[in-house]
């Protein structure tokens, strides 16, 4: 049994703020999405598997406009939809996680993230996930994750938040050979990643994420992928492969999820 209080920070601690005090809408983008993801049934789903509170998404996170990619809510929805349903082979049911990983990675994310929660940040910070026992836990989504991030961005985000949510925190940038970005978001290794008392072992939050980017480039359906979104996909992998890990992996990406050895 895991009995560790963990408290893990993607990038840098940030004081939550209210959404009156930051921008949250963004005028480049489409007002309305149509897609299934906006129907109704699939927004009243996803509400209760990602545990959403009405408090944490109004006063301006789209709380009142689930489908206005403008807005926080929206933009989140939209990654959701991205790490369900990008697999040809499509989970079954929330239960399943059979195949490989872009198959079951939405199933990990609704497994592991206790709720999602939408708050201002510090304007640098792109999540934060809180776990541990008694204590309540939570992933924040913060401006950067809305705005500064492409979909496919945001879904990464999401997998390596439920990786946190599963008691593993990083264990990188740290003895003589720290990583190059020197963040302490980094792992020590593509496949060894997590560190804190009662942590599990195994890949980490960045070497999650990078798995499903990965796999997202090699296989992601035609409904949930283009070619700018697989670009997207071996740009954020390539990023974490080269200055997010200690131990440099020695391979990156290509946009079709081929492997490149660099060393
Ligand atoms: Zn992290």
């Amino acid at each position: 049994m895991r009995t560790a209080l963990c408290i893990c920070l993607i990038f840098t601690f940030g004081t939550a703020l209210e959404a009156a005090e930051c921008d949250t809408t963004r005028t480049t983008e489409p007002a309305v999405q149509i897609g299934f993801w906006c129907t109704q049934p699939w927004v009243d789903f996803y509400w209760d598997a990602y545990d959403f509170d009405k408090g944490d998404w109004d006063d301006g996170f789209g709380w009142h406009a689930a489908c206005d990619l403008r807005k926080p809510l929206a933009r989140t929805f939209q990654a959701i939809q991205l790490v369900n349903y990008a697999s040809p082979n499509e989970a079954t049911n929330t239960g399943d996680f059979s195949g490989n990983f872009l198959r079951w990675a939405g199933n990990y994310t609704i497994r592991e993230i206790d709720e999602l929660d939408a708050r201002c940040g510090n304007g640098s910070s792109r999540a934060y996930t809180k776990w541990g026992p008694i204590i309540d836990n939570y992933t924040n989504l913060y401006i950067p994750f809305f705005y500064n991030e492409n979909v496919v961005e945001r879904a990464g985000t999401l997998v390596h938040e439920a990786r946190h949510a599963d008691w593993c925190g990083h264990n990188g940038n740290d003895g003589s050979n720290k990583c190059s970005a020197r963040s302490n978001s980094c792992d020590e290794k593509y496949r060894d990643g997590c560190g804190g008392f009662g942590s599990p072992s195994g890949r980490g939050a960045v070497g999650y994420q990078i798995l499903w980017l990965w796999w997202y480039a090699f296989e992601a359906d035609a409904q949930h992928s283009n070619t700018t979104m697989k670009d997207f996909a071996r740009d954020e992998a390539n990023r974490l492969l080269n200055t997010m890990l200690d131990v440099d992996p020695c391979f990156n990406i290509t946009s079709s999820g081929a492997k490149i050895i660099t060393c």
